[in-house]
C-alpha cells in the first residue's frame, strides 16, 4: 500500500495555466529526492518545476484523483462531480503534513551545491 503521496502543481510557465491543475504524486521509498517526479496521471516534473501545494487548492487534476488509492480501494469514476473530487483531495491534505519535508526539500533545494 502506497500512503506517501504528496499533492503539488505546476510553476507558472511551466505548463499553460489551464493545465496548472493540482496533482498527486507519489513519493519515493527512498530518503533521497528523485531529480524528477511523475504524477499518477503521467505527468513529469523536475526540480523547481513545482510549487508546492500545503493545502489543495484550484483545480484538481482528475486523472490523479482516479489513481490514487482510496480508503475503500475503488477509484473516482470521471463522472463523479467536482465537490466528490475535491473532497478526496481535502482528505489527502492529512497526508500532505507528513511529506512537507521532502516535498520541501525537492522544491526548494534544487540548485546544486
Ligand atoms: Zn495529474
Amino acid at each position: 500500500m502506497n500512503d506517501g503521496v504528496m499533492l503539488a502543481r505546476p510553476a507558472h510557465g511551466v505548463v499553460s495555466e489551464t493545465q496548472r491543475v493540482t496533482h498527486v504524486f507519489p513519493l519515493p521509498d527512498t530518503a533521497t529526492p528523485p531529480r524528477r517526479i511523475t504524477a499518477l496521471c503521467g505527468a513529469s516534473f523536475g526540480p523547481g518545476q513545482l510549487l508546492r501545494l500545503d493545502n489543495p487548492t484550484g483545480m484538481p487534476c482528475e486523472r490523479c484523483l482516479a489513481r490514487t488509492p482510496q480508503q475503500d480501494g475503488e477509484p473516482i469514476s470521471s463522472g463523479q462531480r467536482l465537490d466528490e473530487i475535491e473532497q478526496a483531495v481535502h482528505s489527502l491534505q492529512t497526508q500532505v503534513d507528513g511529506i512537507k519535508t521532502a516535498l520541501a526539500a525537492l522544491t526548494d533545494n534544487h540548485g546544486d551545491p
